[in-house]
Parts: structure tokens; C-alpha cells; sequence
């Protein structure tokens, strides 16, 4: 892929008001680095910096659901990476958007839930990484979940952070 054309990334941190001195320094306040931060920082004696390129996520468009289309178009929100000219697509170039604000690319997601193909999770387990399969990884998924949908259901989680349901109003 070809750079989105910025500068030197402009730092916003928020230093701990114990200084700048930190047990963990977490590079990019995406979905994975938000994670992370937030869990490490839950033992009150751990200092934790999480440090982001981009800017705080204020925009009203990363606050209306599915306002995706609109908040790729910002472009201090988006890396704007291309892809190099393809060749089976006409030697066309195409946008891959990327979060380029606190919450990363969760914050300009569509905020849709689902997870890999099992198969997937398998395949990468049998190339050589043990801890991957799905029957391995699945208890994460279940606890990171409080689904509303599948109250029952033993592939669900119903006591994680994250919210999942089906859409409220739906049209015939
Ligand atoms: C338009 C769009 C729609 C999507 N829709 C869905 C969906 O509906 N459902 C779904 O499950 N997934 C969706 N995804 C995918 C999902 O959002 C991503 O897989 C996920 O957010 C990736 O998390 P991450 O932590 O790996 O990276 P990111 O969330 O992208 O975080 C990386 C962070 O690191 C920062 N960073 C990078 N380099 C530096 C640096 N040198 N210094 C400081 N900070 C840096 C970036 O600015 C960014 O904030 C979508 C993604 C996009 C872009």
C-alpha cells in the first residue's frame, strides 16, 4: 500500500499527572491499544501512556451510528492509504480507510458485529500458532460480549464491555 501523503504523526497524549515516567507505553489508541490501555490501567499501581497520531474523538460523525460513509470522507479521521494501481481492476488505485483519531478505525466503523470463520482461527493454529484455534480463542470472544439477542446461546457472551444486538426498528 502507498502512504496517505501526512507529515510526521502529531502527537496528542495525555500524561498521567504522576508524571512521564510509565510501566506501559501503548502506541496507537485504536480498538486494540484502547483495549490494552484500559485493562492494563486497571491495577491502580500501573502507569499506563497511550499515545495516538490522530485527533481526540470529538467529531459528530464518530457519535451517529453508521454514519461511516461520512466520517471516512474526513480526512483528518482517515490515513487515506491507497493501494498501488491494480491490474485486474484497470490499474485502479483504491481508498482502504483507516482510523486516524482516538478509537481508530472502531470509530469510524460500520458497527457491525461478527466474528472470523472458525476455519480461519483453525488454519492459523495449524500453521504453527499454537493458542489460535477457534475452541482456544472463543472464551475471549464470549467474555469481551453482552449480547441481547442470544440470551441462550452458548456461543455468546452475556456479561463482557461490549454491547451486541440486532438492529431495533427494522423495515419490511
Ligand atoms: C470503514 C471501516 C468500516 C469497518 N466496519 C467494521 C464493522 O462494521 N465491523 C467490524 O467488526 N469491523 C469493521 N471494521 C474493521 C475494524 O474497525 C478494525 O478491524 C479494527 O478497528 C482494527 O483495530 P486495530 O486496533 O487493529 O487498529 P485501529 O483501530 O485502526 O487502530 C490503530 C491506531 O493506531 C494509530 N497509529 C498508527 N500509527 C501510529 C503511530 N506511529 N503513532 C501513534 N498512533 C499510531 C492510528 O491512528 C489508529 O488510531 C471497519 C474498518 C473500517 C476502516
Amino acid at each position: 500500500m502507498g502512504g496517505g501523503g501526512r507529515g510526521p504523526a502529531r502527537m496528542v497524549t495525555r500524561m498521567s499527572e504522576h508524571g512521564d515516567v510509565f510501566d506501559y507505553v501503548v502506541v496507537g489508541a485504536g480498538t486494540a491499544g484502547c483495549v490494552l490501555a484500559s485493562r492494563l490501567s486497571e491495577d491502580r499501581d500501573v502507569r499506563v501512556a497511550l499515545i495516538e497520531a490522530g485527533p481526540m474523538d470529538r467529531h459528530p460523525f464518530i457519535h451517529i451510528p453508521a454514519a461511516v460513509g461520512a466520517a471516512i470522507s474526513r480526512p483528518k479521521l482517515n490515513w487515506r492509504f491507497m493501494t498501488v494501481p491494480q491490474p485486474h481492476l484497470s490499474g485502479r488505485s483504491i481508498p482502504i480507510p483507516r482510523g486516524h483519531v482516538v478509537g481508530g478505525s472502531g470509530s469510524i466503523n460500520g458497527m457491525v458485529y461478527f466474528r472470523g470463520h472458525p476455519t480461519d482461527f483453525d488454519d492459523w493454529a495449524a500453521a504453527g500458532n499454537p493458542g489460535w484455534s477457534y475452541r482456544e480463542v472463543l472464551p475471549y470472544f464470549l467474555r469481551s460480549e453482552n449480547n441481547e439477542s442470544y440470551p441462550d446461546s452458548v456461543y455468546h457472551g452475556h456479561s463482557g464491555l461490549m454491547n451486541v444486538m440486532h438492529i431495533r426498528g427494522r423495515i419490511p
